[in-house]
């Protein structure tokens, strides 16, 4: 079952054509990547698809809806590469506050226990990858289908970045399905089920890992 399709996107800034035509689908359980060097066009790719930005062109569907449909911020959960919280709260504070925006919140102990997120640090004086690991946990903390995480491992020691991906996995063996931004080959490859290479603005090649590297 297809649960986000996007047609034809297109977006520009100003003169800028971010996005020129971005198409592919993600199935139900997978982990779709979308790898591609920086200034692609990823983020604005999941931005729209996140409906935090509107595109000029194309189509996007979510769970059968339009992006900005209000029904999605809970069924999508979304961790985006400048999402930044207020320095002074700690971690149990961003994850009691995230979850009472939800109807029907995950246990949040349980994913800060999984996601070794420190709950009584401040979030100014947590490290790179504190801060990575509370950003994720917090994209799932409303229980979502789906979940959009862009460049989760970016800054990362080698050693974090396993780790992540192991957390990401597990996440995935819960059942939601994860649309992945990178621009590490070795990570699209390690995660993903299929991904999309995007280059300026355009898909240039939609396959399995090992499809992909078949046919390089
Ligand atoms: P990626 O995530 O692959 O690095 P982006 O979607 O961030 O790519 O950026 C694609 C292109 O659009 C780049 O040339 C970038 O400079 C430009 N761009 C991105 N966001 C904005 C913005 N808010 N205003 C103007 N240009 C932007
Ligand atoms: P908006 O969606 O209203 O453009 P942003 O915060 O993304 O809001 O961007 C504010 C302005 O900063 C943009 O209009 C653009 O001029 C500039 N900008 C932001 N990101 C980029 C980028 N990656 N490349 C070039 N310019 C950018």
């Amino acid at each position: 079952m297809t649960v986000i399709e996007v047609q034809n996107l297109r977006k520009a800034y100003g003169d800028t054509v971010a996005v020129r035509d971005v198409s592919f689908s993600v199935e139900r359980g997978e982990i779709f990547g979308i790898l591609g060097p920086n200034g692609a066009g990823k983020t604005t790719t999941v931005e729209c698809v996140s409906g935090l930005r509107r595109g000029d062109g194309g189509t996007i569907r979510v769970l059968g809806r339009a992006p900005a449909d209000t029904e999605l911020r809970r069924l999508v959960g979304v961790q985006l590469q400048e999402s930044q919280l207020p320095d002074k709260l700690s971690g149990r504070e961003a994850l009691e506050l995230f979850s009472s925006f939800y109807p029907s919140p995950a246990d949040w102990q349980a994913l800060a226990r999984d996601l070794d997120v420190p709950l009584a640090t401040r979030y100014a004086k947590m490290s790179g990858g504190q801060k990575q690991r509370l950003s994720i946990a917090l994209a799932l903390v409303g229980n979502p289908e789906i979940a959009i995480l862009d460049e989760l491992t970016t800054g990362l020691d080698p050693q974090a970045r396993r780790h992540t991906w192991g957390l990401i996995e597990a996440v995935r063996d819960r059942g939601v399905t994860i649309l992945l931004v990178t621009h590490f080959m070795e990570e699209a490859e390690r995660l993903c089920d299929r991904l999309a290479v995007i280059d300026h603005g355009a898909v240039v090649a939609l396959d399995t890992p090992a499809g992909l590297i078949a046919g390089t």
